[in-house]
C-alpha cells in the first residue's frame, strides 16, 4: 500500500501557514503499517487541483486530502473531485439534513452556499462531521496504468481545521482503512542508533550495504547538531517482533562503528552519562568558560523528567555552573599545569566525583565573522574519582550553526569514554 497525502490552500502554498496535517496524518497511516511516499501541497486553483489528483490517483493507493471542503468559493476539493474522475456531483439528502440541523442547533438559518457541502461525486460516501459543516469525501476511483492494467485508489478528503480533520481520522477513515481494506496488520516500528565523532558521509561509507533503498530493513541516515541518527524502519505486528527483525542490523552497525556508537533511541550524549552515572552512585561537575554554556543547558534539562525517574533531584547529581570566567586559564600548552591544578579545585569545590572542564568557547560573534568553517582550539580535561587527570587540546571546525554544539559534545563524548574505561576496571 502507498500512500499520498494532499494539502490544500493558498495560506500553505504562500507560505502564510505551515502545513501540520500532512506530519500529523503521515504518523497516524505510519502507525497503521501504510508508507506514504508523497506529500503534495496545492493551492486553491481547480484545474491544479484536477491534476494533483489524476496524478495521486495513479501512483498511490490511498490519498488523503485536507481542505478546501468549506462552502465559499476558494474551497475547491468536491469540484475537483468531480471533474478529475468524471464524477458529477449529487445531492445527499443525509447529507444536507445534518448541515441544517447545526445551523439550528446554533439558531441561525443556512446560508445558501452550504448547501455546496451536501453535494456529493457519484458514487461516493459520506465521512462524517460531527462538530463542523463539511463532511468529508470517501470515493474509490480506477484508473488505467500504462501497460492496461487497473490501478485501484481510494480518496479520503476531510476538511482542513485540524480538529475536525483528526477526530474524522479517528472516527471514520482509520476504522474503514482496517475494516473495508485491511490495512493495520502490521505497523511500522523505528529504533535509532546514535553516533558522534564521524561525518555523514564517512558514516555511511564505513555502513556501505546498509543504507541502500531497497534494503529490508530499511536505514535512514539524519544528523542533528552533530550527532549522527540511524534509524531502522522495520514493518511488524508487534514490537517484540519489530525487535527481533531490527537486532540483525543493529548488530551489524555495532560491528561496523563500535565506539562510535554511544546510545539509542532518543538518547543523546548528555542521557547516557547521566544514567551511567546514576547507575554508579556518581556525581559530576562542570565547568565551561569562554563565551558560551554548550553542556549545562543540556544537563539541566535532565532534572526532569530523568531524574523524577530515579527519584531523586538533578541538583545532587550535577552543579552545572554556566559561564565562568578563568582568568587564570587559557588553552596553551604551557599552561597546562595550571587548567589540571584548576580541575581538581573545582571538583574539591563541587565535591562531585567526576569533574568535567571544557573551554575556550569562542563567542557567537567570532563564529558569525569568521568565512567558510570556523576552526577553534580549546581543551577538555577530565578528573576521575580517583583523582586522575587527563587534558587534550583539540582543534576542531564545523559549520557556523553546530560549532559550539560539536565543542560540548566532543567533551562529553571524551568524559563518557573515560568513564566507560574508569567502571570497566571495576
Ligand atoms: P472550512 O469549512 O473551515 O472552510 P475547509 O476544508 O475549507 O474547512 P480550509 O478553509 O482549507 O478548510 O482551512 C480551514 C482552517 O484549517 C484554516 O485555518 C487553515 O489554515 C487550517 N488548515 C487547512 N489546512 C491545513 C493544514 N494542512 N495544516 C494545518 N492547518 C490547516
Ligand atoms: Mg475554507
Amino acid at each position: 500500500m502507498r500512500a499520498e497525502i494532499i494539502s490544500i490552500g493558498d495560506e500553505m502554498t504562500s507560505g502564510q501557514r505551515l502545513d501540520t496535517n500532512s506530519q500529523w496524518l503521515s504518523q497516524k497511516l505510519s502507525d497503521l503499517g501504510v508508507q506514504t511516499l508523497f506529500h503534495t501541497t496545492v493551492g486553491d486553483d481547480l484545474p491544479s487541483n484536477v491534476d494533483v489528483l489524476r496524478i495521486a490517483a495513479k501512483r498511490a493507493n490511498i490519498v488523503i486530502c485536507s481542505g478546501g471542503l468549506g462552502p465559499t468559493a476558494d474551497d475547491l476539493t468536491r469540484d475537483a473531485l468531480s471533474q478529475a474522475f468524471d464524477r458529477p456531483l449529487e445531492l445527499r439528502h443525509d447529507a444536507l439534513e445534518h448541515i441544517e440541523s447545526l445551523f439550528a442547533a446554533r439558531k441561525r438559518a443556512m446560508p445558501e452556499r452550504n448547501r455546496i457541502q451536501a453535494m456529493f461525486p457519484m458514487a461516493s460516501k459520506i465521512i462524517p462531521n460531527p462538530h463542523g459543516t463539511a463532511p468529508g469525501i470517501d470515493l474509490a476511483v480506477n484508473t488505467f496504468r500504462q501497460d492496461g492494467s487497473i490501478q485501484s485508489c481510494r480518496f479520503f478528503a476531510l476538511p482542513g481545521v485540524p480538529a475536525e480533520m483528526k477526530q474524522m481520522w479517528t472516527e471514520t477513515v482509520q476504522k474503514r482503512l482496517q475494516s473495508e481494506m485491511g490495512i493495520g496488520q502490521q505497523q511500522w516500528f523505528y529504533f535509532e542508533l546514535k553516533v558522534f565523532g564521524i561525518g555523514e558521509s564517512d558514516c555511511e561509507a564505513l555502513l556501505p550495504d546498509l543504507i541502500k533503498r531497497d534494503r529490508i530493513p530499511r536505514v535512514g541516515i539524519t544528523v542533528h547538531q552533530a550527532t549522527i541518527t540511524l534509524r531502522i524502519a522495520v514493518l511488524a505486528k508487534d514490537e517484540s517482533e519489530a525487535r527481533v527483525m531490527a537486532e540483525p542490523t543493529k548488530q551489524e552497525i555495532h560491528k561496523a562503528l563500535g565506539e562510535l556508537v554511544f546510545g539509542a533511541d532518543h538518547h543523546e550524549l548528555h542521557h547516557v552519562i547521566h544514567d551511567k552515572l546514576v547507575a554508579a552512585g556518581q556525581s559530576l561537575g562542570v565547568i565551561e568558560f569562554g563565551d558560551a554554556a554548550v553542556v549545562a543547558p543540556w544537563l539541566a534539562s535532565l532534572s526532569d523528567p530523568d531524574s523524577a525517574r530515579y527519584g531523586m533531584t538533578a541538583s545532587k547529581w550535577y552543579r552545572c555552573d554556566p559561564v565562568m570566567s578563568l582568568s587564570g586559564i587559557q588553552s596553551t600548552e604551557q599552561q597546562n599545569d595550571n587548567r589540571l591544578q584548576k580541575a581538581t579545585d573545582f571538583r574539591n569545590q563541587f565535591e562531585t566525583d567526576w569533574c568535567l572542564m571544557i573551554g575556550p568557547y569562542p563567542s557567537p560573534q567570532a563564529i558569525g565573522t569568521m568565512n567558510g568553517l570556523p576552526t577553534f582550539r580549546f581543551s577538555i580535561t577530565i578528573v576521575a574519582p580517583n583523582g586522575t587527570i587527563r587534558s587534550n587540546t583539540i582543534e576542531m571546525g564545523g559549520h557556523p550553526d553546530i560549532i559550539l554544539a560539536r565543542l560540548g559534545k566532543t567533551g562529553l563524548d571524551h568524559l563518557l569514554k573515560q568513564i566507560k574505561a574508569y567502571q570497566a576496571q571495576g
